[in-house]
């Protein structure tokens, strides 16, 4: 037997893993700190279960401090021509590189 209980349950941890990007979002500026940790927990889920963060979100946060990326805020967005890509530089020093053929449309 396929589906069934577990579709449903990955729909739920998917409904899961939003909601916490959202409430990242949200409180973003206000408590940096929590909103770092709602995207730590949406990136364990999608871990545990085994569901892939879609591109909308996974290109959004920092790997290294989880803070959610807000352009002028808490990081600096470059393009590099050269390679191609957008590089984010976050806070922490971290910088992301997202190719542009991979990321044209804005979520
Ligand atoms: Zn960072």
């Amino acid at each position: 037997m396929r589906g069934g209980k577990q579709d449903l349950l990955l729909k739920i941890v998917r409904e899961r893993i939003d909601r916490l990007v959202e409430l990242a979002e949200e409180n973003i500026k206000k408590y940096p700190e929590r909103s770092k940790r709602y995207i730590s927990l949406a990136r364990k889920l999608s871990t545990r279960y085994n569901v892939r963060l879609p591109k909308r979100i996974k290109n959004r946060f920092c790997k290294k401090c989880n803070s959610l990326f807000v352009p002028g805020y808490n990081v600096r967005v470059k393009l590099n021509s050269k390679r191609r890509s957008v590089e984010y530089h976050c806070e922490c020093g971290e910088i992301k590189r997202i190719l542009f053929n991979k990321s044209v449309k804005k979520a």
